[in-house]
């Protein structure tokens, strides 16, 4: 892509404030964090319902990004950049990217449905890559901002698009069908999840065949509601198990091993072929493949060769702890060029070690020469402040100087005989792979051994619910995140980095030491200190930390120390206690502080607070009012004497949402972000954050009259299969969970938790499911959640999260 910004005006209707209309554009981004070299890239400030990205636009333009859509001019920017101004800036980038699309007339294969997407995608590129230059969405990029990003991407040597499409509610879907401009349609597994956004089944299928209003044919399997509403202009090309009316009939399966062989009935003939897999959704999704193969008329040599090799699909980018203190990150799946910039960004967000390492091979289907894709390569790499590149492959060999520091092997087997002279050590290394490179051998050799029980933290999940509550603050509301005991025990520092990102006004921790160890791994944010001990004051101070002083002793210690230091204005934070009696001053002590702190200026009242013993339950509501009232009049009192003009905040998560008119300056907000709500109808707009995750040891029968585990406490009634999982109450699975009142997740059933749980390991019963050791067990996550967990062992949600033990492995993903 190359445009000059007047170009550019029309296009989006947008109205022109500047300083060069004649720039060249070559690249757009919404991404303020991953912004290099932007000089020529134009930025769309997307405006999200409690995000808004023109509040970057200051400092990307001192970073030198000079090109800018928005709704509005930010203070202090006009005339230090080019600003296209529109009414609204997603709509501006959909318009951008419809544009784009409009310029090339190749196929394109639009896919939605509610499962399978981007799987079918995946091996749809695998299946016709060999014979097409494909250009895909990368990872799962398939909503209202991701569809647009995956279309900005085509270039002049592509000859088949596959973009996927996800909607939530209703009038999504012709908005995407604008950008994509498909000409093939595929309508995977129509299912019933995230029904939330539709009236019924019936509204989300005609919502979601909007995207095949314009297309020649569209595959699906059949389907009496798709057939309502399918378009006369589209050709239908169905499949099905039970109809023999189809054009593709599949008429038997046979599962061998760890294999399907499927045989289908096509134009009067019969055929097979064989999937590595064996679970219905995989089938279907194989199935949908093959559609789209005898659409592009294959043969079925081909056809059978080519899904024989069907693999997994891996979408995320994985963090995990690597050999000599590396930060490993896992994406050893895929190699194309877009996918690459996206990991590459992802890399530049890790801010742990300088030093920083790509392992990349050869790159396929870029679309572009040889020579071009590994300049562009070289340019994102030196954008991206890479140390160092380990090329794997013979392309990626010969073009070994277009990088400054590179060492290069023909192929992974020679890598992994040099492994020893590579000297990894503190830095965090990017894996990124096509499959046939097999470069998870090379994440096996760079991996930290540990067990294999893990907490996965979803990041996105994160901001996403940090954006939830945010949607609920009242404008100018300040915004407290608490991450004491390490982030709920979902990991503090990297918690701590993403709230920064998102520009949260202050962090909350409980002790001095970790607000230490956020400050040590490089946490600007101011934080304040709920319970610093007098000890820790000089710590505090020389790490510019914050105190919440509950009490005159507390109070005079500070001071003193303060004062001995010739501070001035040193922040601090003056908690009342309001009826919680747990920490604070109390109405009775209110004049002796006023009296200490009059003219003191070694101090500065930074905040006052309090907390609520009851804001998560409606029976006590007067109780809880009583609280804020009597807060309001203290902190008013305090203000009043002093002539000061601190920040009030009382109300954390569950005060969020059931006191929403008390949010006075700031709130202090604790478990939401985490996934957690105590109000049910709250609960659904939560994503989950964390997955405690294992696997199966090993797996045996008993029979009847046999017993399992400590003081045979489950004997069996029935002949049972055992699974053996390498988590016990050492790790912070309550004893309590065992016996049968617990249950953990393997392949979407439930396998109750048989006998006591030992210190290291539990047993569960799998009678009833399909597995073999070495399958993934889950302990929490979507199901059971930890309020699910709570619940039953009559504890809070706060208590299973934060007793998951240090020694479980925190992996990180977005
Ligand atoms: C933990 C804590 C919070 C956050 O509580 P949540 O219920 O997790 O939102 C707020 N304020 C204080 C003083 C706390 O100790």
């Amino acid at each position: 892509m190359s445009l000059l910004v007047k170009n550019i005006i029309p296009v989006l209707d947008a109205k022109y404030f500047g300083i060069d209309p004649e720039a060249i554009i070559d690249a757009v981004s919404i991404d303020s964090r991953s912004l290099q070299n932007g000089t020529h890239t134009l930025f769309f400030a997307v405006v999200g319902p409690n995000n808004d990205a023109h509040v970057f636009i200051d400092d990307l333009i001192t970073i030198g990004v000079h090109n800018f859509v928005v709704t509005h001019i930010p203070e202090k920017c006009s005339d230090r950049a080019n600003f296209l101004v529109v009414e609204d800036t997603l709509d501006a980038l959909q318009q951008f990217a419809a544009y784009h699309r409009s310029l090339f007339d190749f196929p394109v294969i639009g896919l939605t449905g509610s499962n399978g997407k981007t799987i079918v995608k995946e091996w749809l590129n695998f299946l016709l890559s060999p014979d097409f230059n494909v250009i895909r969405s990368p990872k799962s990029y398939n909503s209202q901002v991701g569809v647009p990003l995956s279309v900005i991407g085509i270039n002049e040597k592509h000859n088949l698009g596959i973009f996927e499409a996800g909607i939530s509610t209703i009038s999504e879907m012709e908005k995407l069908e604008k950008v994509i401009k498909p000409t093939i349609g595929i309508l995977t597994n129509i299912g019933s999840s995230h029904d939330e956004g539709f009236e019924n089944l019936e509204e989300k299928i005609k919502e979601k065949l909007f995207l095949f209003k314009n297309t020649a044919v569209l595959i699906y399997q059949k389907n009496v509601l798709v057939d309502k509403y399918v378009s006369p202009k589209t050709k239908a090309f169905s499949w099905s198990f039970i109809d023999e009316s189809v054009d593709v009939f599949v008429f038997k399966k046979e599962v061998e091993n760890k294999n399907t062989k499927l045989y289908y009935r096509y134009k009067g003939n019969s055929y097979g072929f064989e999937i590595p897999f064996q679970d219905e959704a995989s089938i279907e999704n194989a199935i949908s493949c093959l559609m789209a193969m005898l659409y592009f008329d294959y043969d079925t040599a081909t056809i059978q060769s080519r899904m024989a090799l069907l693999f997994p699909v891996e979408m995320r980018l994985k963090v995990k702890n690597g050999i000599n203190n590396c930060t490993l990150i896992d994406d050893s799946y895929s190699s194309d060029f877009q996918s690459l910039k996206i990991a590459l960004d992802f890399l530049e967000s890790q801010k742990q070690y300088q030093k920083k390492t790509v392992i990349l091979s050869d790159i396929f289907q870029s679309g572009l020469s040889n020579e071009e894709l590994y300049f562009k390569v070289s340019k994102l790499i030196v954008s991206n402040n890479i140390n160092r590149v380990i090329g794997i492959g013979e392309t990626i060999s010969a073009f070994k100087d277009k990088f400054a520091n590179c060492v290069t092997f023909k192929n992974t087997a020679e890598f992994i005989s040099n492994f020893e002279n590579l000297d990894f050590a503190n830095e965090t290394i990017l894996i990124k792979g096509a499959r046939s490179f097999q470069f998870e051998e090379i994440v096996y050799l760079l991996e930290e051994k540990t067990h294999e029980t893990v907490l996965e933290i979803n990041l996105n999940a994160i901001s996403y619910n940090l954006n939830f509550f945010k949607s609920k603050l009242k404008p100018n509301v300040k915004l407290m995140v608490m991450v004491k005991a390490f982030g709920y025990g979902s990991g503090g520092l990297e918690i701590a980095k993403l709230l920064e990102h998102h520009k949260i006004d202050y962090l909350g921790v409980a002790f001095a030491d970790e607000g230490i160890s956020l400050r040590n791994g490089g946490i600007q944010l101011p934080i304040m200190v709920l319970n610093p001990e007098n000890t820790s004051f000089s710590a505090i101070i020389q790490h510019q930390l914050e105190p919440e002083i509950y009490s005159l002793k507390g109070l005079h210690a500070f001071l003193k120390i303060a004062k001995h230091k010739n501070l001035k204005n040193f922040p601090i934070h003056i908690k009342l206690d309001t009826g919680m009696h747990r920490l604070g001053f109390e109405k009775n002590g209110i004049d002796e502080l006023i009296a200490t702190l009059k003219g003191e200026n070694a101090i500065q009242i930074r905040s006052i607070l309090s907390h609520m013993a009851t804001s998560d339950d409606l029976k006590h509501h007067d109780f809880a009012v009583s609280q804020i009232e009597l807060f309001d009049k203290l902190s008013s009192r305090i203000i009043n004497e002093l002539g000061i003009n601190p920040i009030r905040h009382i109300l954390n998560t569950s005060g969020i949402s059931n006191f929403p008119d008390s949010q006075f300056d700031m709130v202090r907000l604790g478990i939401g972000i985490y996934g957690v709500s105590n109000d049910a109808t709250e609960q659904k707009y939560l994503e989950n954050v964390g997955t405690l995750k294992s696997v199966i040891s090993q797996i045996r029968s008993i029979p009847v009259g046999e017993s399992v585990g400590y003081g045979r406490r489950f004997v069996a009634e029935r002949p049972t299969i055992v699974a053996t999982i390498p988590i016990g109450y050492a790790d912070g699975i309550s004893r309590a969970w065992g016996n049968c009142v617990g249950f953990v997740t393997i392949k979407d059933k439930k396998a109750t938790v048989l006998g006591s749980v030992c210190m290291d390991m539990m047993m569960v019963d799998v009678t009833e499911i399909n597995c073999v050791e070495g399958d993934p067990v889950i302990i929490f996550g979507e199901s059971p959640t930890v309020s699910d967990i709570a619940k039953k062992l009559n504890t809070i949600p706060y208590e299973i999260l934060t007793s998951i033990s240090q020694r479980v492995k925190r992996v990180f993903y977005r």
